[in-house]
């Protein structure tokens, strides 16, 4: 493993994320909404967790490898062990399962922000049998894959900063809006699941 191999596994694994979720973008325009909770606090935190997870790393990337010289994020610059990087292409890989297996399990229910649809279903099989943000346990795994991945202090740990500030700001919301539309049937499945992490949190 060296950096330009961690740098396109990095891209590689951008791009299998943008196929598995391709068409669940498509399908969510097909469904209509009920009810939303896509406030302006809920969008700035959506932009900063884009800005984090994607655009930061890969503007790191793209121009390191469009450049070796050139590297607008020189300064945060910190060695590279190959170890690291593999470490983190086994969590990207992980990630990407769970990030498939999630979209499979929540179907049409999906959505980018938080919306629900007309006909929405309370799901609560496969990988949300037992955490009932599974998805966001996806995106935890990536921003970690990205600290392990990059050797920079900016672009590896943007994602980190980027995804929780979205998280934390976000998954309050949705446990409130969630409870708005299923009621007692949500409550029932909080006190038989975790957020995130088994046994944690
Ligand atoms: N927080 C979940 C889903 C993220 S997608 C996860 O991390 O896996 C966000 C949308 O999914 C929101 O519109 C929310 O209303 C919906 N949602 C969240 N949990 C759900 C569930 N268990 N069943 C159906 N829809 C759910």
């Amino acid at each position: 493993m060296t950096r330009t191999i961690a740098f396109i596994v990095f891209l590689a694994a951008t791009v299998i994320w943008f196929i598995i979720r391709h068409p669940a973008r498509r399908g969510s325009k097909k469904t209509a909404v009920r009810i939303s909770a896509r406030t302006p606090r809920e969008k700035i935190l959506m932009a900063i967790s884009l800005t984090g997870l994607g655009l930061i790393p890969l503007a790191y990337v793209i121009s390191n490898l469009a450049n070796k010289h050139f590297n607008f994020l020189g300064f945060a610059e910190h060695p590279f062990y190959p170890w690291l990087a593999w470490l983190g292409t086994l969590v990207f890989a992980f990630s990407l399962w769970l990030f498939r297996r999630t979209h499979k399990d929540l179907g049409r229910n999906w959505s980018v922000s938080l919306d629900i649809r007309e006909s929405h279903k309370l799901v609560t099989q496969g990988v949300y049998a037992r955490v009932r943000h599974p998805m966001y346990s996806a995106f935890w795994l990536w921003a970690i894959a990205q600290a392990l991945l990059l050797p920079n202090w900016v672009a590896g740990f943007s994602g980190i900063v980027g995804f929780g500030t979205l998280f934390f700001g976000r998954v309050f919301e949705e446990e409130r809006l969630m409870e708005q539309a299923f009621g007692e049937e949500y409550r029932d499945y909080m006190r038989r699941t975790w957020r995130i992490l088994p046994g944690i949190f």
